[in-house]
């Protein structure tokens, strides 16, 4: 399996923003300033001394990213978006964990660490859920419909032998609408907009392009299911439409 990792454009605007707030601006493990690497199990900005002293602790403990040079995952991502250096210190403070300053092996293996953790996994995995749901109402919409225009293009083809075979309209899957034609241009990608006019013939057709740079990390993942979605469709309706010879 591939694994996803969110655009540049889109990480560096995310952490543009986390790391404008006051507290972020602050190493969570010392009081050294502009922190730029970070724990992505704790959703917390460390500075590189912190970094090297977490990643000494093992992954099984914390996972330790660069802000700036490494790749994240949408779930990564999502942590440092739920997180953050002030939610982590009220939370440690509020269980018991009064000095933020202290070794970092007794800091992180502490009890209040492991539910820290484990809360913030489980909210982060609830909002990548929740953007799946909602993709799953549109698929069961989007099916019904394709449904439907299947069942209206078979009676069509039982009166017509011999007709052109032509996919109903609105059948198109809509590619995410994320990126400007220029943007598209940018990475090579043709403009869906274009596509949209030869759509008409039930031959295998590629997915929809999905554009990169400007994606969530949710659209992210929608548009991997989608076109996953999309060359299962295709193979269902080349099969069952094809005629016998
Ligand atoms: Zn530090």
């Amino acid at each position: 399996m591939v694994v996803l990792t969110v655009p540049v454009a889109e990480r560096r605007a995310v952490f543009k923003k986390l790391l404008a707030l006051p507290d972020n601006r602050v190493c969570f493990d010392c009081p050294q300033k502009k922190p730029m690497w970070a724990s992505s199990t704790f959703g917390v900005f460390i500075c590189l001394d912190c970094a090297g002293g977490q990643r000494r602790l093992g992954t099984h403990l914390t996972f330790v990213r660069s802000v700036d040079m490494d790749e994240w995952t949408p779930e990564q991502l999502e942590a440092m978006k739920l997180g953050g250096n002030k939610r982590a210190r009220l939370y440690f403070r509020d269980n018991g964990v009064m000095d933020l300053h202290q070794r970092q092996d007794l800091k992180y293996s502490s009890s209040t660490a492991k539910t820290y953790r484990t809360k913030l996994q489980r909210e982060v995995q609830a909002s990548l859920d929740k953007g799946t749901v909602l993709e799953k109402e549109q698929t069961k919409k989007e099916k019904k419909e394709e449904g439907d225009g299947l069942h209206r293009l078979m009676q069509g083809l039982e009166v017509e032998k011999g007709g052109e075979e032509v996919l109903p309209k609105g059948k198109k899957e809509e590619p995410p609408r994320a990126t400007s034609a220029p943007e598209l241009a940018e990475y090579g990608k043709t403009p869906p907009e274009e596509e949209g006019e030869k759509v008409s013939v039930p031959t295998p057709k590629k997915a929809p392009p999905e554009p990169k740079g400007t994606l969530s990390a949710g659209m992210l993942l929608g548009a991997q299911r989608r076109s996953a979605r999309a060359s299962w469709t295709t193979r269902r309706t080349s099969t069952s439409s094809s005629r016998s010879p």
